[in-house]
């Protein structure tokens, strides 16, 4: 079955009490069961999995062509929960461009337990196999990236991951499996905000993990959920299964507009960089285009004149947001380097754009006032 097929109907099967098309929220915590515990609907305890959690789980297994996939409240919950997962002591290696969540829990978070961690620029293979030398556990990878947009070869990092002994985990929010499918080319795990495209309406947090293999990995992840409980609410879920069919619709729209948009910016003598992997001038468009369908709603521009530019150039914006997430219907701007705490590792001059679902040319003529000042 197709994408745009699998994202309709995966997990959707209509309810068999009541035949309701449209899956039914069951916001029960507690499941009747046996004298002796025997789980009469295979359910027992919300924490430890409930029917409209098992539909998004399904459709997400079947989006990313995993063998199975579970859910929690928030992607850094599915980070933590995939990172924990690690023995102490654990090796890993994180791209030096990537979400500030994942930098801060490595730096903070990771070496209480004696986790070593590589921050390695993910599009320097050379580098990578040099940070693998010694062996690895965890490779992780992010695609395009947030927010500089980098873009690295996951079918060969998943070759150094594991010739080096070690595992790769793919971050996929910005692409979403409409337009990349890292388990394919050899990663063993893909994780999503599903804040961002897969609820597609900025009114539901969660996060998802896939993975290759029904296998010990799975196997230790879902325990952690289970016991640690970082669950994603029924509710939620149900939200996020909604956004889940019309994913691909949203996903083309998204790329066409940020392809004008970027190409607008592009020409643009105010703007002194823009980073696109759709862009031919991107250091990153060949692998881009090898391992994308299409290359995405986001993009980051770096404003000539410093700080004080990009901010003018944000606040003068009318239909764009001022707003931190992305992959909303919505278009969002945000200078990242405000919002990164007290140690921002994104330039001054960056500005991060969501590019969302309104009119590409009432998108380019804000850009363009806000850019005239
Ligand atoms: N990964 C990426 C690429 C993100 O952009 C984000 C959030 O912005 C996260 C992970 C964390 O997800 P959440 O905010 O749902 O915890």
């Amino acid at each position: 079955m197709r994408l745009e097929t699998l994202a309709i109907h995966a997990g959707g099967e209509a309810d068999p009490g009541t035949g309701a098309v449209s899956p039914p929220i069951h916001l029960a915590t507690t499941f009747k069961h046996g004298p002796a515990g025997e789980r009469i609907a295979g359910y027992e305890y919300q924490r430890e999995g409930d029917p409209t959690n098992d539909r998004l789980r399904q459709a997400v297994a079947a989006l990313e062509g995993g063998a199975a996939a579970l859910t929690f409240a928030s992607g850094m919950a599915a980070i933590g929960a995939l990172l924990e997962s690690l023995p102490n002591g654990a090796r890993i290696a994180i791209p030096d461009d990537c979400y500030t969540g994942l930098r801060v829990l490595a730096a903070e978070f990771l070496p209480e337990r004696g986790i070593v961690v590589a921050t390695v620029d993910m599009a320097d293979l050379e580098a990578v196999r040099k940070a693998c030398a010694d062996g690895i556990d965890l490779v992780w990878a992010e695609t395009p990236s947030n927010p500089r947009m980098k873009v690295c070869d996951i079918a060969a990092l998943a070759t150094i991951a594991h010739e080096a002994g070690g595992m790769l985990v793919c971050d996929n929010t910005f692409a979403s499996p409409v337009l990349q499918r890292p388990l394919a080319l050899g990663a063993d795990a893909v994780m999503h905000s599903t804040t961002k495209y897969f609820g597609g309406h900025s009114d539901v947090l969660g996060g998802a993990l896939a993975f290759a293999r029904n296998d010990a990995l799975f196997e230790r992840v879902a325990h952690r959920l289970h016991i640690a409980g970082a669950n994603m609410s029924p509710f939620s879920a149900w939200l996020t299964l909604r956004g889940c069919r019309s994913l691909p619709a949203r996903m083309a729209l998204h790329c066409a507009n940020a392809r004008r948009v970027a190409e607008f910016l592009a020409g643009r003598d105010e703007i002194e960089r823009v980073n696109y992997p759709g862009l031919a001038s991107h250091p990153g468009h060949a692998i881009a285009a090898k391992q994308m369908r299409d290359f995405g709603g986001m993009l980051s521009i770096e404003v000539r004149g410093g700080r004080e530019a990009a901010l003018a150039m944000a606040g003068r914006l009318k239909i764009f947001t001022n707003a931190t997430s992305l992959g909303g219907c919505e278009s969002l701007i945000e200078h990242r380097a405000s919002v990164e705490g007290d140690k921002p590792v994104s330039p001054q001059n960056l500005l991060r754009v969501s590019v969302g679902l309104e009119h590409a040319d009432d998108l380019i003529a804000d850009l363009e006032q806000a850019l005239q000042g």
